[in-house]
């Protein structure tokens, strides 16, 4: 009877650790909630505004008294609020595991006062100055990713430490004023993405073989092919994100002139067009303001029915696996099926519905974008992706870094 007592004690205990856990999570977004609302509800809007001003571009304090105001606040209330939103889940369900999470929000409330009293000097790790070094995390907020939020777009990146509430809301990637150039871009796809880029009012470049074209939604025609990458630096240098789109299919053939071309267009100039704008991304601001799409294609796992397709779009994929393990800003594949155009007629998917769900998916962080209807590259990919990463990180270096 003893032992049935103490196993039912144990058992609740277990059981109220677990929603303990779950209640950081929660309590967690509720610190999100309060600072979306922090930006929409006119009552709340100048109480954020001091967290605001507290900050310079190189996160340093622009005056203590701004920041201990912004502390009083904005960091203060936002406690009250995660501890009186746990105390209630507590007694309402009652979970008392929750009162962890009650904990959790005290902490934040007992150090935003003492800050606000000049008695406390750490700052909080996503505030550190100085540059930004790192990519922005994925599953987890990091400086260089709320460095966004304060200032690259205010309207975006709202999470405070789980990225997950941004991703659901589609602000983990902000397109708004961002100049985006796309190779390819007199294509069906390259056409489609340009104007779903400047729905989401990002200012497109259409980099196109010919300038005597026009596409809807750019705001420039830059004339490029393939081969001429370096003449694109001077381009590149005001560029935040390059999507590299460009390609030819061969289909069939298998002459050395169809193997030169389809390892020279599909492979090697993107290679080395990516590796121009990785120059472009200095080491300050850099990080957090430039990404690089590359349309790899689903050649990279499934058939194409086309092998020089599949050949070079799987070398650029390989090239891009490895060179992405140090590349300073984020790199994202862009892992398509076939969708109709004037060379595929007979693709299943349109290309507006395609580019309409790489941009979805972009502005929700994912970096290997898949859109197809071919479940097995849903399989496939991550599998391939994640073995040939840990591989490639096992047997190679980069001494510059
Ligand atoms: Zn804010
Ligand atoms: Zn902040």
């Amino acid at each position: 009877m003893w032992d049935a007592a103490v196993n039912t004690l144990g058992a609740d205990w277990l059981f109220q650790g677990v929603w303990g856990l779950v209640s950081i999570f929660v309590v967690e977004m509720v610190r999100d909630a309060y600072h979306v609302a922090s930006h929409l509800w006119p009552p709340l809007i100048p109480l954020h505004n001091w967290h605001h001003k507290a900050y310079r571009k190189d996160f340093s304090v622009v005056s203590t008294e701004l920041y201990q105001k912004a502390q009083i606040y904005n960091d203060v209330p936002e406690a009250l609020v995660m501890m009186m939103a746990m105390a209630g889940i507590a007694v309402v369900t009652p979970l008392w595991g929750f009162w962890l999470g009650f904990v959790y929000g005290a902490s934040f409330l007992i150090a935003a006062l003492l800050r606000s009293q000049g008695l406390f000097h750490g700052s909080d790790l996503t505030h550190e100055p100085g540059p930004l070094k790192t990519r922005p995390g994925i599953w987890f907020v990091n400086r260089t990713y709320h460095w966004r939020h304060h200032f690259d777009e205010t309207t975006a990146y709202y999470a405070g430490y789980f990225t997950l509430s941004d991703k659901v809301m589609g602000t983990a990637l902000s397109l708004k004023g961002k100049t985006v150039a796309v190779t390819g871009a007199s294509g069906t796809l390259g056409r489609a993405l340009i104007k779903q880029l400047a729905a989401q009012g990002a200012k497109p470049i259409a980099l196109s073989r010919s300038a005597d074209v026009t596409i809807e939604g750019a705001v420039k025609i830059i004339p490029w092919q393939a081969g001429r990458e370096k003449d694109l630096g001077d381009v590149l240098k005001r560029v935040n994100i390059l999507v590299i789109n460009h390609g030819i299919n061969v289909h069939g053939e298998r002459t050395a002139d169809a193997i030169a071309k389809s390892l020279e267009v599909n492979a090697l100039s993107a290679w080395r067009l990516m590796e121009v704008f990785l120059e472009t991304v200095d080491n300050r601001l850099g990080p957090a303001t430039k990404e690089l799409w590359v349309n790899t294609s689903e050649a990279e796992v499934n058939p194409a029915f086309s092998p020089l397709y599949e050949t070079s779009k799987r070398l650029l994929g390989d090239l891009i696996t490895l060179r992405r393990q140090d590349a300073p800003c984020v790199v994202r594949k862009l892992i398509l099926g076939p969708f109709k155009s004037n060379l595929n007629p007979v693709g299943v998917m349109s290309a507006e519905w395609v580019a309409s769900a790489i941009v979805s998916l972009a502005k929700r962080d994912i970096r290997n974008i898949i859109v197809t209807i071919n479940p097995l590259t849903y399989l496939a990919f991550p599998i391939k992706e994640t073995a040939q990463s840990i591989y490639f990180k096992i047997f190679s270096r980069n001494p510059k870094k």
